[in-house]
């Protein structure tokens, strides 16, 4: 651990890079962690013309200025997935696989996913279904654990628990060569359910079936409920109020994770009270000491 920052900022799309360079306008001491590709959301848009002083670019366009702004300002981003968020009292730790990091106030600003769940995934969550899989490897100790990968990331994951469970199945969900251990089985198939009576049992996919104790699925974002937990969802967005408050002091959230309209403009400006919010917060707090 580098020490405990003031804000960590989660989500590197325009409401995490807006909440950034807003907090360290204030001088605070951050971390901004992210996924891929900056923000899948901004690199596929065709044509934007919508976000004030910028007409007709394309999300390419959109997202080199947004690097180059954040670069310029000395902004460096933190290329890990962010697992778990636990508030401590008076500072969070943050579970980025097997490291942690502590902060005293979080932003949220992990936009939405609109995957569907697969069938049985919610149902047998806890119960041999997870979603990290270096955090959970040591209870699949000589058994058989399936990995289902959306990105490349997953493969380091998908090495580890190799090294501990007796047999791993991989299902990578997108496409490229793939670089893991040999003793790891690769399935290039379609998942479709998840079945177990009282813990996970077998995985169906399209072609085949794999008996397996353990499935771990591996998205590009978590569930804010399940990177915070605690946290209060209201109609599949963090609940938050004028301020960006979540319902856990020193915890902010900004952008497509509030709720709509899901805007570049709206995501920005949300990440930028966030970040003032999170500022005074930070300065309550030292003073009380
Ligand atoms: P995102 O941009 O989704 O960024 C969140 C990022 O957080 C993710 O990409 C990921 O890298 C990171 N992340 C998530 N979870 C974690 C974790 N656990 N650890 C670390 N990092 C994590 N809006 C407009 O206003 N105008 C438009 O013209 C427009 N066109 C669009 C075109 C397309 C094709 C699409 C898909 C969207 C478009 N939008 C448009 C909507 C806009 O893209 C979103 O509203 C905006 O990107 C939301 O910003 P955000 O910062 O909340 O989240």
């Amino acid at each position: 651990m580098d020490g405990r920052y003031d804000i960590a900022i989660i989500g590197s799309g325009p409401a995490g890079l807006s909440a950034a360079i807003n907090s360290k306008i204030r001088n605070k001491n951050i971390i901004i962690f992210w996924n891929s590709d900056l923000s899948r959301k901004l690199i596929t848009a065709p044509i934007i013309n919508n976000y004030l002083g910028f007409h007709n670019v394309t999300g390419i366009q959109l997202k080199q200025e947004f690097e180059s702004h954040i670069s310029n300002m000395g902004i460096k981003l933190n290329y890990e997935k962010v697992n778990a968020v636990y508030a401590m009292g008076d500072y969070y730790s943050l579970m980025v696989n097997e490291k942690m990091y502590e902060a005293t106030a979080v932003i949220i600003a992990t936009g939405i996913e609109f995957d569907k769940p697969i069938k049985g995934e919610q149902e047998l969550l806890g119960k041999g279904v997870g979603y990290c899989a270096t955090c959970d490897a040591p209870l699949y100790k000589s058994k058989t654990v399936s990995i289902i990968a959306y990105n490349k990331d997953g493969e380091e994951e998908a090495d580890f628990v190799s090294e501990l469970a007796e047999k791993v199945y991989y299902i990578p969900m997108y496409s490229g060569e793939l670089n893991i251990n040999s003793s790891i089985e690769v399935i290039k198939d379609i998942p479709l359910e998840i079945i177990g009576a009282e813990r996970v049992e077998l995985l169906k996919l399209k072609n085949s079936e794999i008996k397996t104790d353990g499935v771990f699925i591996l998205k590009n974002s978590v569930a804010p409920d399940q990177l915070v937990p605690g946290i209060i969802i209201e109609q599949g967005h963090i609940k938050v109020d004028r301020n960006m408050n979540t319902n856990i002091p020193g915890c902010f959230a900004a952008g497509d994770c509030t709720g709509k309209p899901y805007q570049y403009l709206k995501s920005a400006g949300e990440g930028q009270v966030a970040a003032l919010n999170a500022v005074l917060y930070i300065d309550s707090i030292k003073n009380k000491k």
